[in-house]
Order: C-alpha cells, then structure tokens, then sequence
C-alpha cells in the first residue's frame, strides 16, 4: 500500500515545496517507487521537476473534476520520480470543486486508483486552507509540516494543528501529524536555537531528527529544473534532505509496525 504524506503549512514561503520536490528526490535515490502530487497552481513543484507546467496535456486538474485518470497525465521526471503536475488551471478547480459530489475526497479517490504502484505518494500544497488543501489532508494518512524557527513559528504552529484536528474530526481519521521538520535552519541565530528547543520540548519525538539547513544551493536548483539533491547532491542542504529521507523511511517503518 502507499503512504501519502501531504506537505503542509499554511504560510507562504517557508519550504513547502522545496520539501516535496526534495524528498520525492531522496525517496527516489533510496529506492522507493514516489509519486509527487503538485496541487498548487503555481506549477513550482512540476517546474522544479523539470516538467514545463506551460506545455502540460493534462494536469492533476483534469484529475480532481473526473475528466483524467492520475495514471494517464503523471509525467516522469528525470530526477527519479513521477509527478502528477499542475498549472494555473488548476486555480479554476476551487470554484469546480463546490458544485460536485465528494468535493474533499476527488483526489483520495483518485489516488487510490494508482493501486500498488507506489511506495510513497507526497502531495505538495497551496498556502491556505483552499478546497484543494483540503482534498490534499482528505487523500493522506499523514502531515509533514516544515517550519523555520521564527518567532510566529509556534502561534502559526497552534492553527494548523486545530485545522488537522477538525479534518481529521470531520473527514478523515486516518490523518495525523507524521512531524515537524525544521527548515532553512541557520545555527548562529539565536533565536533559530531558542525556537528550536521549544519545539523539541513540546512536540518531542513529533520534530524529526533532522535539520535543513539555509543552503543557497537548494534554492538555485528550481531555476535548473532539478531538486536540489540531484542538481549537487554533496551540498549541505542535500546531504540533509537524503537523511531526512532514510529518516522518514524509519518513522514509517515503525508507525505500520
Ligand atoms: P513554499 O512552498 O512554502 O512557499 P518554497 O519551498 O517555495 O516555500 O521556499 C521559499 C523560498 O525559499 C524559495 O525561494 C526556496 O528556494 C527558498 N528555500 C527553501 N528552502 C531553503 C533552504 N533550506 N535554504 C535556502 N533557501 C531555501
Ligand atoms: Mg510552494
């Protein structure tokens, strides 16, 4: 059976995306059959796979209002993986979405058709809790959150942990949250260390062991149409996303035991 893992925070900005695109890669490179779902409508994570989100035949769009199977518009990816892609079509979908039956559950659906042909399946998101989030914390059994450790970290922390409480009150009992990653880390601020430690007080064995760095290697990456773990995988920030991977192979490994 997959896991589907859905890749959430509802800022903007703080490493969603290079999270998925990342961990698809190192899932991959440790080789583990992963499919990434892109439901942003931005494209970066289908960009960043090197897909061209302006030449798409089909997208995951297609996918949520019924018209396409997951199998018949996912694309491959050089760097290992498949992607089920997206574009600005897909913001269209928010507004198509309320008008059809099973509107929270079109992508767990759809996913489910894909069978056994995965072992991971990652679902990038919006920032917002959109239909299309919600459709993302429907199809998965679990949330990775990525954080920076600011200050606001622990407040905006507070509400997405209530929203996954109410989906998984609502309509999906399977959800749960996985952990908490920290990203774009830098040690010499203080106030990164403090934040840091909090977190690892109130969350304990929820915080993955493993720290991304600030690495400006993985933010070149996208404009190369790679993920940063292919594009130089000796970098630092790669070293830590391939750990985090064999990581979060671990933890799955002991919450199916
Ligand atoms: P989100 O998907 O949450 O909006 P992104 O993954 O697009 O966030 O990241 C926002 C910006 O930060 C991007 O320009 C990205 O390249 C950069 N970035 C993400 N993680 C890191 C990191 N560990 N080190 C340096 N830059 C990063
Ligand atoms: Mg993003």
């Amino acid at each position: 059976m997959s896991r589907i893992f859905v890749i959430a925070n509802q800022k903007g900005g703080v490493g969603k995306t290079t999270t998925t695109v990342n961990l698809a890669a190192a899932l991959a490179m440790h080789g583990k059959r992963t499919l990434l779902v892109d439901l942003d409508p931005q494209g970066n994570a289908t960009m960043g796979s090197g897909i061209n989100k302006r030449t798409l035949e089909g997208s995951v769009y297609q996918v949520l209002i019924g018209a396409a199977a997951a199998a018949n518009v996912s694309r491959h990816s050089d760097a290992g993986y498949d992607v089920l892609p997206a574009n600005r079509e897909l913001a269209g979908a928010e507004v198509e979405l309320v008008g059809l039956e099973n509107r929270e559950t079109r992508l767990k659906q759809a996913l489910e058709a894909t069978g056994d042909a995965y072992d991971f399946i990652l679902i990038d998101c919006p920032p917002s809790l959109s239909m299309l989030t919600l459709n993302g914390f429907c199809a998965a059994h679990g949330v990775i959150i990525p954080m920076q450790c600011e200050y606001y970290a622990l407040e905006g922390l507070a509400d997405l942990v209530n929203t996954i409480k109410r989906v998984h009150a609502n309509f999906n009992t399977n959800l749960r949250v996985i952990g908490l990653l920290r990203v774009m880390f830098d040690a010499r601020v203080t106030l990164a260390n403090q934040v840091s430690a909090q977190l690892e007080q109130h969350f304990g064995d929820k915080v993955f062991r493993t720290v991304i760095p600030r690495n400006v290697r993985l933010a070149e990456a996208p404009s190369y149409g790679k993920p940063g773990v292919v594009f130089d995988p000796s970098s630092k920030g790669s070293r830590a996303y391939l750990a985090f991977g064999a990581e979060l192979i671990e933890r799955v490994e002991t919450l199916i035991r």
